[in-house]
């Protein structure tokens, strides 16, 4: 008999999602953001409901291969550009986009020996700070690679920080907007702005063009700006469903503590359930007594510290409770029960991105 533990894949859901993406950013052709094996779903498991997207955006040469594998044959782009010269060769071959942020890429790019020109995303460092030419060097970097043989399309792409909150007193791209204008004003190409939360909430504003979004989180069905906004509240459904059993129940009385430390101590008669599933499947260490879960898809809380492979739960507001109870610890439930991932993760401190990329390899994943 297996471990009672298992993650389930909603490819639906996740097409769905697409589908939402494409609905906030009509006029805007859509890459579906996969790296991280698909924010840990799996890169193999969500082809398919990611078909209908305009291209694939990942991260290494290694997912590339793994998407051109499952046969697909349209753009892909590195979102962090080559990690090396020999790279290129590879991208050449695998006619591959990528992103160019600095002039050791450009530099790799002018001496490297292609027989088809490149598709180059030209970065903006608008305000994020992490990769990309600032100010007038955009233009410098732009004119170097339109002298290039080896480069026959430049898109401009900037990163926003805060799209997912209000900066200045403005929403959360405006500063960067300005920016990003202000460095690429008169060049050609098209423009790849915007991820998730710059999608659901800020695509409609005067002054962003975006021929490219990203749509990475979303595609998932976690929300990129909670609390302000549910994923529910955004029309997204959940891409994953972490779910297991209790393994055991016990019975405590006034005084009693549960788990390593004795952070949770009973002040009256309670039941209490032990899941199994611990921080070595991926859930949260940090997650503090009252993180929110379900038992027989009913919403009570977990209690005391998460170890290794079991943490516990309150059975209180499911007395029926027992050993074989179905437990979601995030994501779908029985009897249309839901857990957003969000809410677990927003409990431990965290975000959903670190929720469903964290769960771990000795967890088995299934389709669903
Ligand atoms: N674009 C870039 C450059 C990224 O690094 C990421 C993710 O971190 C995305 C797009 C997708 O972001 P999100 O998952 O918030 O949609």
């Amino acid at each position: 008999m297996p471990r009672p533990i298992e993650a389930l894949v909603h490819v639906q859901a996740i097409h769905h999602n697409l589908n939402r993406a494409r609905a906030q950013a009509p006029d805007a052709r859509v890459w579906a953001v996969v790296k991280a094996n698909a924010y840990g779903h799996g890169i193999e498991r969500v082809f398919d409901a990611l078909r209908g997207a305009d291209g694939f955006a990942l991260l290494d040469l290694a997912e590339a291969e793994r998407v051109r594998a499952l046969g697909w044959r349209g753009p892909i782009l590195l979102l962090e550009g080559c990690f090396e010269a020999r790279d290129l060769e590879l991208c050449s071959r695998l006619n591959i986009s990528h992103v160019v942020h600095c002039d050791q890429q450009i530099d790799w790019l002018a001496s490297h020996k292609t027989h088809q020109p490149h598709h180059v995303f030209l970065k903006v460092n608008s305000g994020m700070n992490r990769l990309g030419f600032v100010g007038p060097a955009v233009r410098g970097a732009w004119a170097r690679l339109n002298a290039l043989p080896q480069v026959d399309e430049i898109t401009l792409i900037t990163h926003f920080s805060d799209a997912d909150a209000d900066r200045f007193g403005q929403n959360g791209i405006a500063h960067q907007m300005v920016a990003f204008n202000a460095a690429t004003q008169d060049l050609p190409g098209e423009r790849c702005l915007a991820n998730s939360a710059a999608t659901l909430r800020h695509l409609a504003e005067a002054g962003v063009r975006a021929d490219w979004i990203r749509a990475g989180i979303l595609l998932y069905g976690s929300s990129p700006d909670f609390p302000e906004h549910s994923a529910a509240q955004w029309g997204l459904q959940p891409g994953m469903t972490l779910r297991s059993q209790l393994i055991a129940t016990q019975s405590l009385q006034p005084g009693d503590s549960v788990g390593y430390g004795s952070h949770f101590v009973a002040e009256h008669p309670m039941r209490i359930g032990i899941v199994a599933c611990g921080y070595a499947d991926g859930y949260p260490r940090v997650a503090p007594t009252g993180t929110p879960i379900l038992v027989d898809g009913v919403r009570t809380r977990t209690v005391g510290r998460v170890s290794m492979d079991m943490l516990s739960v309150d059975l209180t507001p499911v007395p029926n409770a027992g050993i074989g109870s179905e437990v979601t610890l995030w994501g779908r439930g029985p009897h249309d029960s839901l857990l957003s991932i969000d809410e677990v993760a927003r409990s431990a401190g965290t975000l959903g991105y670190e929720l469903m990329c964290a769960v771990a390899p000795r967890v088995p994943v299934h389709v669903d």
